[in-house]
């Protein structure tokens, strides 16, 4: 093993499938951190500004986790193309954020859809994950994560939807779902 492999502690943590839970354990994982000193940022790269539980819940945690939601109405739907703008500047952010030194934990919640959807490359993606600070841990969600990306990852998790509410017809509910 290399010696810079062996100083790097940071650990890539990918949530990735179709089933539920793929962010709520992003936010369990930045729950483990703080509770052990350390500041975490999550960025939020999809969904409205509206609130979720899970960010009021870190709000009164002080500045232990601090949520950035960078998304301007850009969805797992669609990505017009005057959200990408939003989007890029949200991955400079995260940029940023990681290259900080603030951070122990950097989630990186719904990044696969700017790769999905062409707004980020995977070489950029890739470059800035292997480049970041060794110690930062980052955790990346989102359904489909490319194959580049699982293949540095040090822990991938799939969510494999066996059953979900939804398909009951039981909408979108606090606590649930935001
Ligand atoms: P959660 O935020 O609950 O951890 P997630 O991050 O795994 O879910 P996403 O793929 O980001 O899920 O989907 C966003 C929203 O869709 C969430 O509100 C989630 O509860 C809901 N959802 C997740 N999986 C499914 C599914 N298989 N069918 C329908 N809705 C889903
Ligand atoms: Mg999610």
């Amino acid at each position: 093993m290399a010696g810079g492999e062996r100083e790097k502690k940071g650990l890539l943590m990918v949530n990735t499938g179709n089933g539920k839970g793929k962010t709520t354990a992003a936010f369990g994982q930045a729950l483990r951190v703080a509770g052990h000193g350390g500041r975490v940022a999550v960025v939020q790269f999809i969904k409205g500004k509206w609130p979720t539980g899970e960010a009021e819940a870190v709000a009164r945690l002080g500045d232990a986790v601090a949520v950035h939601r960078v998304g301007s109405g850009f969805t797992w739907k669609s990505a017009p193309d005057e959200v990408a703008a939003a989007a890029r500047r949200g991955w400079r952010l995260a940029c940023e954020l990681m290259n900080s030194g603030d951070f122990a934990l950097v989630v990186l919640d719904e990044l696969t859809y700017l790769l999905n959807y062409g707004i980020l490359s995977e070489d950029e993606v890739v470059r800035a994950l292997r480049e970041r600070p060794a110690s930062v841990h980052v955790v990346v969600t989102g359904r489909d994560a490319p194959a580049a990306l699982l293949g540095m990852a040090d822990t991938v998790t799939e969510m494999r939807e066996i059953r979900h509410h939804f398909r009951k017809g039981i909408k979108a509910a606090a606590g649930v779902e935001y």
